[in-house]
């Protein structure tokens, strides 16, 4: 998923205290920070569509989704719960609109995708015939036939088997199962729409599809979770057998409902665990799957077989893909350009009805800026290496980085080895913390908006 965040910076993360969960985002997506975005900069992005794409960049495609059954108490996404089908249609017309008028740009014309990501919202939340007519559609503007990963983001209670294979049938290799917990009570005090005996049905319907990959993802953390909990949780997932499984840390940013309460009554804790607590839980389901033979492949993955389980999405997108962004709110870069589509459905589909630009704001990169980028991105796999940085931006990063690696380094955060920076477990457990250390000064008070 394309992420929005909303961290408040801090220079030289401090050492540890004990740390309530208050409002704001933990989760470093991109950099530079969003805050830094703006309407004004537009033009650089058709700049770079007018120009060809140079022929070693891989292209990738975002469609957002932005339909939910249910909002969730700590989502922060745009997400719309009251569209009935004939909006939707036409919500699916206006992207593919903006697709055929992006794919005839210069930059864009001729390429095929490398990968292609559904997120949301729920892109599961689409019908059969609405995910066949959409990705008919899409083929039909840049064929899939050299798309390595298609991903797709499921809410459990949206699948039917009809569905399942609908979404097998049209090339999906990645499904993401947004599962969260187990807990029918824990799933309804935040939110969420379904419930354990759903997500049961939808992973082993998934499973008996064959798909190539499925992934669940967790959130440690979520209001009224108790240890005993959460370790019913681990197990439940390894006993699943899924070939990667995704933690992340709960957080409470800004236009969340959680936050919208804590407002009302004048709270500045949210109502879930703190920080400590959260990454001791996050260590304790590492260990558990490291035990059942999964390996840690980020701060936050663990994957049964690396060689099998690749994650081409993330891992073109850090070290410098295009990602052409489709739908309302969507986030992606071409060239150098950072943008963002309007992030609400009204203006999008009027702009595009219109025949204009549904861009909302941008930003152009300078090569320190992208530097920065990918050096904080690549940390959260919990090893770097240098040489690669010397390749392809001529930068010593253990030089560049001197100050933020030492401090690292002093707080047993990272060792410096032979073949690279490594993170420790502690450090890799609180990695999005200390990115901001890695920050242009400029860029080190922003708020992520
Ligand atoms: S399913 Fe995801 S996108 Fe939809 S409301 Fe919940 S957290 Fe937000």
């Amino acid at each position: 998923m394309v992420t929005d965040d909303t961290a408040v910076s801090h220079p030289l993360a401090k050492p540890e205290e004990r740390e309530q969960t208050e409002v704001g985002n933990y989760f470093v997506a991109n950099y530079p920070p969003f805050s830094f975005w703006k309407p004004e900069y537009k033009s650089a992005v058709e700049e770079v569509l007018d120009k060809p794409a140079p022929s070693d960049v891989p292209l990738g495609v975002y469609f957002h989704i932005p339909f939910c059954r249910k909002r969730c108490h700590f989502c922060y996404f745009r997400v719309y719960t009251d569209k009935n089908a004939a909006e939707i249609r036409a919500y699916i017309d206006a992207g593919i609109r903006e697709y055929e008028i992006m794919a005839e740009k210069a930059y864009l014309k001729g390429r095929k995708p490398h990968f292609v990501y559904f997120g949301g919202g729920t892109p599961s939340y689409l019908s059969v015939d609405q995910l066949q007519d959409l990705t008919d559609r899409m083929k039909a503007i840049q064929p899939w036939d050299e798309a390595v990963e298609v991903a797709f983001e499921c809410e459990p209670g949206t699948l039917t088997e009809k569905k399942l294979e609908k979404i097998r049938e049209i090339g999906v290799t990645r499904l993401s199962l947004g599962v969260e917990n187990f807990d029918d009570h824990i799933l309804e005090l935040n939110g969420r729409a379904h419930r354990g005996k759903e997500i049961e049905r939808a992973y082993h319907a998934a499973k008996a599809l064959d798909f190539p990959q499925i992934n669940i993802d967790l959130i440690a953390g979520m209001m009224d979770e108790t240890e005993d909990n959460w370790k019913r949780v681990v197990e439940k997932a390894i006993s699943l057998d899924p070939e990667c499984v995704t933690i992340y840390q709960m957080e409470v940013p800004f236009n969340t409902t959680i936050y919208k309460q804590m407002k009302e009554t004048g709270k500045l804790t949210a109502p879930v665990a703190d920080w400590q607590t959260k990454r001791r839980w996050v260590e304790y389901a590492f260990d558990e799957f490291e035990k059942a033979g999964y390996g840690v492949s980020s701060a936050y993955t663990v994957v049964k077989n690396p060689d099998k389980v690749k994650f081409v999405y993330r891992d073109s997108l850090w070290e410098g893909a295009d990602l052409l962004p489709l739908g309302v709110a969507s986030f992606g870069i071409l060239g150098d350009v950072h943008y963002q589509n309007q992030a609400d459905v009204g203006p999008y589909m009027t702009a595009l009805d219109n025949g204009e630009s549904p861009i909302f704001r941008a930003y152009h990169t300078n090569g320190e800026e992208r530097l920065v980028r990918e050096f904080i991105l690549r940390l959260k796999l919990g090893r770097v290496k240098p040489s690669y940085y010397e390749k392809k931006y001529g930068v010593n990063v253990l030089e560049r980085f001197a100050q933020p690696l030492g401090y690292l380094k002093s707080e047993g955060f990272i060792t410096l080895e032979d073949d690279g920076i490594v993170l420790s477990r502690d450090g890799l457990l609180q990695v999005d913390r200390l990115l901001h250390d890695f920050f242009l000064p400029q860029h080190r008070d922003a708020r992520y908006t």
